[in-house]
């Protein structure tokens, strides 16, 4: 048995120090707000979807983030997981004119759907900012 300590590359070193100073559930939380992982105040969009390349409060470099489908995967999965069974307790209590019921659905799946995606971007771009994933890290 060696007592060495463990060899370390540089990256390694950089990388804790980048996880250490960055909180992932506030940046995950600001994130879902929509504001900058790391003010807080700044805008993260600058449309529906479009994350800004810099924060336009504290010049942070926003444009590593590499969201892609994750939020829609995410959506997908917290919208057809409430939906389902909720589509199913609706038909089996009050059995509503199948109109009707294809109607409120389908107007509660777009809204929510609509209502979650930019937000989870959001939680993401938090995320991936927090744990210095893709280029945030060695930015
Ligand atoms: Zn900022």
């Amino acid at each position: 048995m060696s007592s060495l300590p463990e060899r370390r590359e540089p990256f390694d070193d950089a990388q804790e120090l980048v996880t250490q100073e960055r909180d992932t559930k506030r940046s995950m939380l600001r994130g879902w707000r929509r504001k900058c992982p790391n003010c807080g105040s700044g805008p993260l969009m600058k449309s529906y979807l479009k994350v800004n390349d810099t924060c336009s409060v504290c010049r942070e470099d926003l444009s590593h983030h590499r969201a892609d489908d994750g939020p829609a995967y995410l959506t997908i999965l917290f919208v057809g997981h409430l939906m389902a069974p909720l589509l199913h307790l609706v038909f089996v209590t009050w059995r509503p004119e199948p109109l009707t019921l294809f109607t409120i659905f389908a107007v509660g799946c777009v809204g929510l759907s609509l209502y979650l995606l930019p937000r989870l971007k959001g939680a993401i771009v938090g995320y991936q900012w927090a744990r210095g994933m893709g280029g945030f890290g060695t930015a």
